[in-house]
């Protein structure tokens, strides 16, 4: 076995070809079934922080592969914007909504009907760690500055809607 592995957007293969029957889509419990397993088995073997940090970094991953594979043409920030909000939705990942932008660069956004947690039973705790990190990678592609999401309000929490608020990170 290689010593690493690296994501590429080839890796999602060529879904049309392989499914001509099955298709493209599936339902999302499956999604689901496959997120909160990898968190446990995770969480096994590493501890339940190592699950939520791991979570977020797959998530970073998926969201700057994601800008590059359709974003990153768009120059235009506010363009580029709409066309995430689009491509959610389009894909079914969820509807987002822009609430704030301010100067120094804090965004503040919400997704409702989200994939990975609208419907789940209420235990209090944010549960979209994935999410802050697809977000922060996509944010960070887009402004050329290193992001982090931070989930404030969640399904899980007992809210209807998730909110993120996203921010440059601080220089170290
Ligand atoms: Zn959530």
């Amino acid at each position: 076995m290689a010593d690493e592995f690296k994501f590429s957007w080839a890796y999602l293969g060529d879904v049309k070809l392989g499914r001509e029957n099955l298709g493209e889509n599936m339902p999302v419990f499956v999604y689901r079934l496959f997120e909160y397993t990898m968190r446990e088995a995770i969480s096994n073997r590493f501890g339940n922080e190592v699950s939520v940090d791991l979570l977020r970094d797959a998530g970073r991953i998926a969201g700057s592969n994601l800008y590059e594979h359709f974003l990153s043409d768009i120059k235009d920030e506010s363009e580029c914007l709409a066309a995430f909000q689009k491509l959610l939705a389009d894909t079914k990942i969820g509807i987002l909504r822009i609430e704030s932008i301010d100067d120094d660069g804090r965004i503040v956004v919400t997704v409702s009907e989200d994939l990975d947690c609208s419907g789940l039973p209420v235990t209090g705790e944010t549960v979209c760690f994935y999410d802050e990190g697809f977000i922060a990678g996509v944010l960070t592609g887009l402004y050329k500055k290193e992001y982090t999401a931070e989930e404030i309000d969640c399904w899980a929490k007992g809210d209807r809607v998730c909110r993120f608020i996203a921010k440059v990170k601080d220089p170290e």
